[in-house]
């Protein structure tokens, strides 16, 4: 899969809501080495395919037919922030997003702080919501200690984990072997398909073997005129509520555009019946809170057949809530794409390596074809001159063909 190499450094990034700085690191040299324009907003999250906001404005701005695809996905995965120290072995946490709901205690968890992961330690003591839906507090003991005393040093609130297994992602083998185990995919995975098409569309062309220093600087970036109507959104803290999300939307830029807009959440996403693993991306009709545009929906559902006949799947994703639910509360017309994820947020309902059973923590496990196609969707998304405006006209003029052929009929009763 191109851009491969950036999928695995994005998977062995620590990250937990409101605590993805290194998935940020990761992603903006990997643009910035790319020469992708991209800009952080006052929310922290990162903004691709344009440089600034005054280029964001500009280009939803611009007249046109053609809506700006708004890409997004997020950069969070549920985890942990320390709270307090309760012995210097010992670290108090709060939970924050989705979670394994049994054989908790026990679990291994990594450990990192701003400046890199640390460490790694167990789960001692838990805490369930009052729901019963995910944890919510609990204690930590170190199990590997480079330094304890120097850990214990440190206030407890500039730690932060979330569960680990044997590795951050490692690849199955013989009939698993195009599946990527990881203690994150959702929505890594989605943040990399952002960045990947946004290196294809805007990045430059990479130099010829052996001459890439003395090539780069005459290679020069796509200028802002000429660059495709693409904006990706790369957010912040969603497995607690979109909250970075609704935090762009908040800023009102979208307010002022002149030209339709389009936005594309992009997930991994809980199995279901019709939307399986290996089975190809699926195209998300919904989430648990709504469903999306149906026009735009339409034009989607004929592309993804050209694009992928017979490997993708369809239908309302209601496992979950994701990012398309606040674009569409926004106002905007939204599509989704969900990828197929096994054992979501860590809970262990398809078991495999690693799992502590059932519903248990357990990695989340994607399939690599389904990754490479969503990727193949996204770059069709982007294709000029699709029936955003008049979805719905193939159809009606098929009705209207159906309805004269029984125009006899019709006047033969009742
Ligand atoms: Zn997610």
């Amino acid at each position: 899969m191109k851009h491969d190499p950036l999928l695995r450094t994005l998977l062995s990034q620590p990250s937990a809501p409101f605590r993805e700085r290194h998935v940020i690191a990761a992603l903006t040299h990997e643009l910035k080495q790319g020469g992708v324009p991209h800009f952080v907003d006052p929310i922290g999250n990162i903004v691709v395919g344009v440089a600034n906001k005054a280029e964001y404005l500009k280009l939803i701005k611009t007249p046109s037919k053609e809506p700006v695809r708004i890409f997004i996905a997020h950069m969070d995965h549920p985890g942990f922030h320390g709270v307090k120290w309760k012995s210097p072995t010992q670290l108090e946490f709060k939970w924050h997003g989705g979670s394994p709901l049994e054989h908790i205690v026990g679990a291994g968890v990594w450990l990192a702080d701003e400046t890199g992961p640390l460490t790694h330690g167990k789960i001692v003591e838990v805490k369930m919501l009052e729901s019963g839906r995910a944890m919510k507090s609990g204690v930590i003991e170190f199990t590997t200690s480079p330094s304890q005393t120097t850990l214990a040093g440190l206030p407890a609130s500039s730690f932060y984990g979330g569960l680990s297994f044997r590795a951050t992602h490692w690849q199955g083998d013989g009939e698993d072997s195009q599946l990527i185990y990881t203690k994150a995919a959702d929505d890594l995975v989605g943040s990399f398909a952002i960045a990947s098409v946004a290196l294809d569309l805007l990045g430059i062309p990479p130099a010829k073997s052996g001459k890439a220093n003395t090539k780069k600087k005459k290679l020069t970036k796509v200028p802002a005129s000429k660059r495709p109507p693409f904006i990706g959104l790369l957010t912040r803290a969603e497995e607690v509520g979109f909250i970075g999300a609704i935090g762009h939307f908040e800023l009102g830029w979208l307010k002022s555009a002149k030209r339709p807009l389009l936005a594309v959440s992009l997930e991994t996403s809980r199995t279901l019946p019709g939307a399986e693993i290996g089975k190809g991306p699926v195209v998300r009709l919904g989430d648990r809170f709504t469903v999306f545009h149906p026009g735009c929906l339409h034009v989607f559902t004929e592309l993804a057949k050209k694009l992928l006949p017979e490997k993708h799947q369809r239908r309302i994703m209601d496992g979950g809530t994701c990012e398309g639910t606040t674009a569409t509360a926004y106002g905007i017309p939204t599509v989704g794409i969900s990828v197929p994820l096994g054992n979501y947020h860590n809970q262990s309902f398809q078991g495999g390596p690693d799992s502590r059973g059932p519903n248990g923590p357990a990695p989340e496990f994607v399939h690599l074809g389904d990754v490479e196609a969503l990727i193949t969707l996204c770059h069709g998304l982007m294709r000029p001159k699709l029936d955003w405006s008049n979805p719905w006209a193939s159809k009606v003029a098929e009705f209207k063909k159906n309805l004269k052929s029984y125009n006899a009929l019709l006047r033969s009763g009742p």
